[in-house]
Order: C-alpha cells, then sequence, then structure tokens
C-alpha cells in the first residue's frame, strides 16, 4: 500500500477499515514514498517490495515541483516495473447525475513512453527540447493487450487516437501498429480517430466509442474527460499492469492537496482499486461484495459526497459501505 499524498493517506485508512470489519484476507505493507527526497531509497524500497508481494494499491504522489533534477515518482514507479499499459472502465452509476447516462467505455493507454519519456532539455536559451518516444515494441504490446481485453470482455469495436496528420512519424508508428494488430483480430470493428476530434465526440456523443486505445498524454486527458462525463474524480479506478506486477489507483491520479483532512473526499475511486486489487488476487467474493456495497450505498441509499451533489461526508459513506460488507460477510459460510 502506497498512500501517496494529499487525500491518499486517508482513502487508505478508509479501504484498511472496510478490509478489517469484513475480515477481507489482505494484510498491507504500507509504503511511504517521499516526492521531492534527493536520494531513490524510499522508491527503490517501495519497487522492492510491490517485486515482493506483486501487486500494490497506491494513492498519487505529488509531482508539483518544476525541477528537472526531481523526477515523477509515479512515473519512475511504471517504468521500473514496466506497467506498460493502464485500463480505465467508465461504466456510469444510474444514481449519480450526469450530463450523459449509460455510458460504457473502455480506456487503455500505453503507460510507459510517448511524451512521458522525461527526455527534455534546453539546447540554447529559451529554446527547450522535448522527446516523445513511440517504439514499435510497445506499441505493438499495448494493441495486443487492447484487442485481447476486448476479444475477452465481448467488446465490438475499438478506436486507434492518434495526431498523426500532424506527428507522422510517433503517432503514425502507434496508429500503423494498433491497425496491423486489429487484423489478427477480425471480430473487432476498428476505425482511428484524431485525438481533437475525439475529445469534441466523447463530450457530444460518448455512446459511439466502447475501447480506446492511445499513447500516453493523451490517454490521461481523455481518461480525466470521461471520468469528468460520469461524475468526476473520486468514482473511477485505474489499473496498472504489466507483465509481472500490478498497480491499483484512482483513475484520474489526483492528489487532492486542497481537500485533505476536511472528511469530504470521495472514498469511492480507491475503494473501486481495492475491488479491482481483490480480482486480480482472485478473491472474487470479497471483491463482488464490496463492489456491491459500493453501489448500493450510491445508487440505492444515494449517499453522496459533496463532488457527487451530495451533503454526505467522507465517513459517512465509508460507513454505509461497511454496513453492507458486514452484512454480506456475516453471513458467508467459512471452511
Ligand atoms: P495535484 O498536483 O494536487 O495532484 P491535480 O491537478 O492532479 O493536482 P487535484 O487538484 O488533486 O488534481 O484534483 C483535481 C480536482 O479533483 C480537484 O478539484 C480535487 O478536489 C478533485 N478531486 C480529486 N480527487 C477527489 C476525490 N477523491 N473526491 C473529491 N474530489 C476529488
Amino acid at each position: 500500500m502506497l498512500p501517496g499524498g494529499g487525500i491518499g493517506p486517508e482513502l487508505m485508512g478508509y479501504v484498511k477499515e472496510v478490509f478489517r470489519c469484513g475480515g477481507i484476507p489482505v494484510d498491507f505493507e504500507v509504503v511511504q514514498i517521499d516526492p521531492i527526497s534527493s536520494g531513490n531509497d524510499d522508491l527503490d524500497y517501495a519497487i522492492t517490495s510491490i517485486k515482493r508481494n506483486g501487486v500494490a494499491i497506491k494513492g498519487n504522489i505529488e509531482t508539483g515541483s518544476l525541477d528537472t533534477e526531481i523526477i515523477s515518482r509515479n512515473v519512475a514507479l511504471r517504468n521500473e516495473l514496466d506497467l506498460y499499459v493502464n485500463v480505465l472502465n467508465c461504466k456510469s452509476y444510474p444514481g449519480i447525475v450526469s450530463r450523459h447516462k449509460n455510458i460504457d467505455i473502455t480506456i487503455i493507454r500505453q503507460n510507459t513512453e510517448g511524451e512521458y519519456a522525461m527526455l527534455e532539455h534546453e539546447s540554447v536559451d529559451g529554446v527547450v527540447e522535448s522527446m516523445k518516444i513511440v517504439t514499435s515494441e510497445n506499441s505493438e504490446r499495448v494493441a495486443r493487450f487492447a484487442f485481447n481485453y476486448a476479444r475477452k470482455h465481448g467488446k465490438r469495436k475499438m478506436t486507434i487516437v492518434h495526431k498523426a496528420n500532424i506527428m507522422k512519424l510517433s503517432d503514425g508508428l502507434f496508429l500503423e501498429t494498433a491497425r496491423r494488430v486489429g487484423k489478427d483480430f477480425p471480430e473487432i470493428e476498428h476505425n482511428d480517430m484524431i485525438i481533437d476530434n475525439c475529445c469534441m465526440q466523447l463530450v457530444s456523443n460518448p455512446h459511439q466509442f466502447d475501447v480506446m486505445i492511445m499513447t500516453n498524454l493523451y490517454g490521461t486527458v481523455v481518461s480525466n474527460v470521461i471520468c469528468g462525463l460520469v461524475g468526476g474524480a473520486g468514482l473511477l479506478s485505474g489499473k496498472n499492469y504489466g507483465d509481472h506486477y500490478a498497480i491499483f489507483e484512482p483513475g484520474t491520479r489526483n492528489t487532492g492537496t486542497a481537500i485533505a483532512g476536511k472528511n469530504i473526499a470521495n472514498p469511492i475511486a480507491m475503494l473501486n482499486a481495492a475491488v479491482d486489487m481483490l480480482h486480480h488476487l482472485g478473491h472474487k467474493t470479497h471483491a463482488d461484495i464490496l463492489s456491491s456495497a459500493i453501489d448500493k450505498t450510491l445508487n440505492v441509499d444515494g449517499i453522496h459526497t459533496p463532488d457527487l451533489g451530495g451533503t454526505h461526508s467522507s465517513t459517512d459513506v465509508v460507513q454505509n459501505i461497511i454496513k453492507y460488507v458486514m452484512d454480506a460477510t456475516k453471513s458467508m459460510k467459512w471452511f
């Protein structure tokens, strides 16, 4: 468990409380990462811990500093663990008022290269060069993951998002690779869309999308647009996968520093990350119990924090969820 900054520690406290009350069989090794330390001991320790455990649940680590010597700990973790894919399932909750109803879109994002290569330098005074790295190997890995994901989950359509009309080589390589991989999946229709048009289409007619695949920076922008469409930063979770490790976290990766300690942060995104983690660990029954408690709290009881237009506190939401989790786990038979 990497609590991160801002609201991360309080949200992790809720996760631990729900797990304890529901007897959910996961022990947490808590590792704090300092966002601005000059050394890398804490980062190395976190990486060793994740390698040992295979999995982590994570809050966002502040990366506001413009000091070029301080690299983003979030990006470093993803790169070191080769978590090359990020999956965000954006599904509307019927009990939450939003601009569009019944959205069900999956975003699959390349998670380790593109504009996040962190290769920037000032070549001469006032001129900065920033490299966007796109490789055929990583484009192919993420495209294969995306089409296999679509096949496994019975999805019918893949949209490849790019700006290859301007970035002809980098986005062109990503687009061509995804198109080529798509030929191995004839049952899944695929089209492509330029990122700017994609953002406009998303807010005006999101129902045309099913699974979307894109490079790193477009992925973070589009993820935030879609989270906004279904209810904001406090709801959805995101999954980071590589071939060996996985990290689960809130979908929009916000730190929420301004609302920390006020008992108003929405705990749902982090609890959904816990559901994802339980599924990944094979604890399907507990994952379903927690997921159903979240559904009932949001859709039936209408216990909503202020970001969703409600008046309830974070702890109101958590206590309501705990009530359902305890009811369900009490009636479980233990063998
Ligand atoms: P930071 O550097 O602090 O991470 P950011 O741009 O990534 O900045 P935040 O400011 O942390 O994002 O969050 C964006 C918005 O989403 C803020 O208005 C914040 O209050 C809100 N937000 C983020 N997480 C939650 C949450 N769990 N519950 C309610 N609001 C949230």
